[in-house]
Order: C-alpha cells, then sequence, then structure tokens
C-alpha cells in the first residue's frame, strides 16, 4: 500500500470516533517497532519526523525506510508527517521528499523560538495549505504556543508561562476558516520533552475544557494534542535504577488524553514515552552485561521496549482493530478531494 494523506486517517477516526498516535522517529529501529506494533494490533499509523529528525537520519533514509515499512506491511495504511515544520520551505522540502502530510507551525516565527502573531501564522499557513492541497498532502496548523523544547523547536516556555499561551477558541474558529488546515494543534498547557508537570496534572493546568469548547466550535476540525506522552513513573524507574538520573515528572495520563478523543482529538503525539522505554532497556543491557558490544543486543531490546509503548498507545486510543478497515487513497487522488 502506497503511503496514504494523513486526512484520510483522521476522517476514519473522526467518523468512528477514536483517536491515533502519531510517534516521532529518527532510525530504523523506531520504524520497525511502530510497524510490528500496528501488525500486532490491525492499527493504522502516523509516523512523524521533525526538523531535526531530517537532518539526523537525512531525508532519504527517512524516505527509503518509510517505504520500507509500507512494502512490508501492504495491509497497513501509514501516513507519513513532518512535525513542526517552521517554514513554508520546510513544509515543501518534505512535500518532495514523499511525506503525505505536513505540519506549518505558525505559532512561533521562522527561528521556531518566539511566539508569532495570529496574522503570520494565517499567511504562512495558508501558503502551505495551497501547494501541499494541490498535491493531496494533509496540512496541520498550530494555534496557541505549547510549552518545552523539541527537537531544538520551541519557545521554551516554562510550566507557568505556557499558561499564557493557551489556545484561545475565538482565534482557533478564525484561523481554521481562514486557513482550510485539516487539522489543528492547540495548547491546553501540555509541553514537550519529559518534564512536562511536576506533579500530577490537575484541570487547572491540563485544560482539557479548552479541547471541549474548541471542539463544540469546530467540531469539522480534527484536533491535535501535542506534547502528550504519558511519561509512565515504571519507565522512570526502569532508567533510574540502572544508573539513570531523572527527576521525577509527569505527563499527560492515558484518561485525559481519552477525554481528549471523546471530544474531538484525533492525533495525539507520542514521543517521550518511547524515547524512555528505548533508554530504559538499553540501560538494563548494560548495567546487566557490561561485557556486551553487540549492538543488537541493545538495539533489539530498545526496539522491543518502543514496540510495548506502541501497542499500549494504540489500544487506549482506539485506533486498533482499524486497519483494514481503511479504504486506501492515494495523494494524487486526494487532490480531486481539495478540489470541491
Ligand atoms: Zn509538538
Amino acid at each position: 500500500m502506497p503511503l496514504v494523506p494523513m486526512r484520510i486517517l483522521l476522517d476514519h477516526a473522526a467518523e468512528n470516533a477514536y483517536g491515533l498516535a502519531a510517534f516521532n522517529v529518527n532510525n530504523m529501529e523506531q520504524i520497525q517497532a511502530i510497524m510490528a506494533a500496528a501488525k500486532e494490533t490491525d492499527s493504522p499509523v502516523i509516523i512523524q519526523a521533525s526538523r531535526g529528525a531530517r537532518s539526523y537520519s537525512q531525508d532519504a533514509y527517512l524516505r527509503h525506510l518509510m517505504l520500507a515499512a509500507a512494502e512490508l506491511h501492504p495491509a497497513v495504511p501509514i501516513a507519513m508527517h513532518l512535525d513542526h515544520g517552521n517554514a513554508p520551505s520546510t513544509c515543501f522540502s518534505a512535500i518532495e521528499q514523499g511525506f503525505t502530510s505536513v505540519m506549518m507551525d505558525g505559532s512561533l516565527d521562522e527561528a521556531g523560538k518566539t511566539p508569532s502573531t495570529f496574522d503570520y501564522n494565517v499567511e504562512v499557513t495558508q501558503q502551505v495549505v495551497d501547494a501541499a492541497h494541490a498535491k493531496g498532502v494533509s496540512v496541520e496548523g498550530e494555534i496557541g504556543a505549547l510549552g518545552g523544547i523539541e527537537d531544538g523547536h520551541g519557545a521554551g516556555l516554562s510550566e507557568a508561562e505556557a499558561q499564557e499561551h493557551l489556545t484561545d477558541p475565538d482565534q482557533a474558529e478564525k484561523f481554521v476558516a481562514a486557513t482550510g488546515v485539516d487539522a489543528l494543534a492547540v495548547a491546553i498547557g501540555t509541553s514537550h520533552g519529559a518534564y512536562k508537570f511536576s506533579r500530577k496534572p490537575t484541570g487547572d493546568v491540563l485544560r482539557m475544557n479548552l479541547i471541549e469548547e474548541i471542539h463544540r466550535r469546530l467540531p469539522d476540525t480534527h484536533i491535535v494534542m501535542h506534547g502528550s506522552s504519558s511519561v509512565p513513573q515504571e519507565l522512570q524507574d526502569i532508567i533510574n535504577a540502572h544508573g539513570g538520573k531523572l527527576r521525577q515528572t509527569y505527563g499527560v495520563p492515558v484518561e485525559e488524553i481519552q477525554r481528549g478523543i471523546a471530544h474531538g482529538v484525533r492525533k495525539v503525539n507520542v514521543d517521550t514515552d518511547n524515547r524512555l522505554a528505548m533508554t530504559g532497556a538499553i540501560r538494563t543491557v548494560f548495567a546487566d552485561d557490561p561485557e556486551q558490544f553487540d549492538p543488537r543486543k541493545y538495539l533489539g531490546p530498545a526496539r522491543d521496549a518502543m514496540q510495548g509503548v506502541c501497542v499500549a498507545r494504540m489500544t487506549a486510543f482506539g485506533q486498533a482493530g482499524n486497519a483494514g478497515k481503511i479504504k486506501p487513497v492515494t495523494c494524487k487522488e486526494m487532490v480531486t478531494f481539495y478540489k470541491k
């Protein structure tokens, strides 16, 4: 099956009231872990790469690894998505490289460090929507700014500062009308990275009620939750029990994500949990078997650990069991859909 535009996966998820995890990748083992989990659970797949991941893995490696995933798993619809494109040119180069979906994050300026103006955001996002939809490629936009930094991208807002850049539902409505994005990332108090919350989040810091309000106003827009790793205690413990030194931290509880999915969230970005799982597995091998020096002996367990996280999220978000139900559509075929 060729790679599919993300829009068809989100539409199917909306019609059937489930959410899709979007997992970040930058190497072969991570792609293999996601695909093994998809096979195990019959899940459609969103794999995403940030600008940092693209430069780390190099576009050509990434493209061919994704094509290998599609070749080896013909029954699984896979969307390949650019995470946090910082400028239209970044989105355009991703489209040239075969990405079937791009995020234009105009909530920050091009350097990806400072919150931008609403007008700037609309302008750059519009440009990307026009060019992407003409090729059948899906577009995610963002309104409001998240906390933390991801792969060098982010204003580095603290947990408290992030509360000042939450998505304004009024602006969200105007933004979607002006740009025609397929999906909208919203800021509801989550942050990128492992250190999201200093205690288990409650409704005053993790504003799930904002999602409900945005969904009420934009019932046909697919909502995206960023920074939505759950940062499970047991993964932190495995790392710290084997020489790691993570500070105690809290993520977004899976039950809160499920509440979001009940209110229009269709894409849930998960990266940190997979990083923690892989790191814990590698640390365990190194601690238990210090003589080991075969990369397969630690990258293999790391891959297995990530697969476990992916299976758990795919199941919890409800995407499990749906791969076989989706009629694949190519980007080319999608062009007519956008013309209407
Ligand atoms: Zn993000």
